[in-house]
């Protein structure tokens, strides 16, 4: 942003020393958009996402990888969206919107799943392929060792 907004400010306001400040900002989120204006002249540039993207192949808003993540962490935690507002709100950084957070999330359960679907399938062709290498039937049992840990509580 900084690097075009200087470059386009030299082209557009010949002779002024720029002092950049900011025009406008929307908040996305977790991400931002921000514009810059001199205030030694009348240049404006336009938004800039200071963000990336995730590309999702479909129309419509393409969500900013920060918002993304962060489900993506949550779905792996033990804390909730209202926890994370909260726990940005403690350190004076502006939460998301309660329902853009839930739109995200979502959004990313839903991918979640459908890999955690995918995934499965893909072992079971691999343990019927394995069976079938073997002189078996595909779906014939197979041998597993696994390990566990668990809290108990008694009472
Ligand atoms: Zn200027």
């Amino acid at each position: 942003m900084w690097n075009n907004c200087i470059q386009l400010h030299a082209e557009q306001s010949k002779g002024c020393t720029p002092r950049f400040s900011v025009a406008n900002e929307r908040k996305i989120g977790l991400a931002w958009q921000q514009s810059l204006h001199s205030v030694n002249c009348q240049f404006k540039s336009g938004m800039y996402k200071l963000y990336d993207e995730v590309p999702t192949g479909g129309c419509g808003k393409t969500p900013a990888t920060t918002n993304v993540a962060l489900q993506i962490v949550l779905q792996d935690s033990a804390i909730s969206n209202t926890k994370v507002c909260y726990l940005l709100t403690s350190v004076n950084v502006p939460p998301p919107s309660r329902r853009g957070m839930q739109k995200t999330e979502n959004k990313v359960a839903s991918v979640s799943a459908q890999h955690t679907v995918d995934d499965l399938k893909q072992k079971r062709d691999k343990i019927r392929e394995i069976n079938s290498l073997r002189g078996q039937e595909h779906n014939a049992p197979i041998s597993t060792s696994a390990q566990m840990s668990c809290i108990t509580v008694h009472h």
